[in-house]
């Protein structure tokens, strides 16, 4: 069996894989010459890890291109594995404490299938493992001491590759540490491994949904990743009144329409789930061939505005090189600003002029 399908703390991780090998591809579909000339230990590598669930789709471009390793990340050297720096702003060794009022925790570097595009190579399938109890202890400690961060990502990886027990572990440390924080829990699980939201795990959730609100931050990319079992375990959360947030990657041959976008956001709310952001693909070493250019995606945002209700609509926001953080991405509707007047460009393109407050004048 490949190494990563050892993960001892979750026996439950262990028996959903179904690809971990370019020769099970092969009996699926026909590989290109850059699929099957993929090298596993290249230089910016990522394991290959297919679940049952996704395998199912594969022969589905959009999902394909996601899962399916090319040699091309082998050979890209633009950017680094490391591009936000997150391990400068360690606060400790899992917690990244890089916003003031924000943290994020890796959970586990595990995920039930490994995107491509996956932006935190450094860390995703390295076999570092579930956080350990000295792990959750000190990054509860440094939550309980910085009584500044409101909120905290629990991420990794997927934290629902943890075993039940460890995940009840990590939010009742976390809820005792800081009861007031809110806990967004992100996961691509929900699209890639639906049967993982067993009424086992809820009753986890459940018995730890003391103090500060949960939210479930999910990572659709493709409208055909919204299947009847990635909704049905969605529900799950919002029936516990946990509220559903998108993240979606701008992905060059899965997304970088507007016309996918457009009805993967109306998709979206259509599930009650809010399309929060759409990321710029990050330097990441490895993934260049699946980044869209910033010049598409102003033009496929400046579309978005136009057709999507604002409330099916994603903030377009890049996370900038060398640790610069998260910025939002449009097109500049304010044209001139000229005695005390602006003016400022309509969706249509006309203009239109709007005075400057009188007190700030
Ligand atoms: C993206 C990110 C956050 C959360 O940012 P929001 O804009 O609030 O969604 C927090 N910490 C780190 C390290 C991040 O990368
Ligand atoms: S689920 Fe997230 S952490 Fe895991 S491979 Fe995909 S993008 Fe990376």
């Amino acid at each position: 069996m490949p190494q990563f399908v050892e993960a001892k703390s979750c026996k439950w991780y262990k028996h959903r894989v179904a690809i971990t090998d370019i020769s099970q591809l092969e009996t699926m579909i026909e590989l290109t010459e850059e699929e099957r000339a993929w090298k596993e230990d290249g230089p910016s590598t990522l394991p290959l890890l297919i679940s049952d669930h996704m395998a199912k789709l594969i022969a589905n471009p959009a999902i394909r291109r996601q899962f399916v390793p090319s040699s091309r990340e082998n050979t890209d050297d633009i950017g680094t594995l490391d591009p936000q720096e997150e391990k400068k702003h360690e606060g400790t060794e899992r917690l990244i404490h890089r916003y003031t009022n924000r943290a994020a925790f890796l959970t586990t570097d595990r995920c039930f299938s490994y995107c491509r595009h996956c932006f935190r190579r450094r860390f995703t399938g390295s076999m570092t493992g579930p956080a350990s109890d000295e792990d959750i202890r000190k990054a509860a400690e440094y939550l309980a001491k910085h009584t500044e961060i409101r909120e905290v990502l629990l991420t990794g990886g997927d934290l629902f590759t943890l075993s039940d027990e460890r995940l009840g572990k990590l939010l009742s440390s976390f809820k005792a540490a800081r009861p007031d924080i809110i806990l967004r829990l992100c996961t691509r699980a929900v699209a890639v491994q639906p049967d993982r939201f067993t009424e086992d795990l809820f009753n986890v959730i459940r018995e730890n949904q003391t103090g500060a609100p949960y939210y479930l931050m999910t990572q659709f990319n493709h409208p055909d990743e919204l299947t009847e079992e990635a909704m049905h375990a969605v529900e799950g959360f919002l029936s516990l009144g946990i509220p559903a947030m998108n993240q979606t990657v701008l992905l060059k041959g899965v997304n970088d329409d507007a016309e996918t976008l457009i009805k993967l956001c109306n998709d979206l709310l259509m599930h009650r789930i809010k399309p929060y952001y759409l990321f710029q693909g990050d330097l990441v070493k490895g993934t260049a061939h699946l980044r869209a250019s910033i010049r598409k995606g102003l033009e496929i945002d400046r579309i978005l505005r136009r057709e999507l209700s604002g409330l099916a609509l994603p903030q377009y926001t890049i996370d900038l090189p060398e640790g610069g953080g998260k910025v939002a991405l449009t097109d500049n509707h304010i044209i001139a600003f000229e005695n005390g007047i602006y003016a400022i460009e309509t969706p249509d393109g006309d203009i239109r002029h709007y005075p400057e407050s009188e007190s700030e004048a």
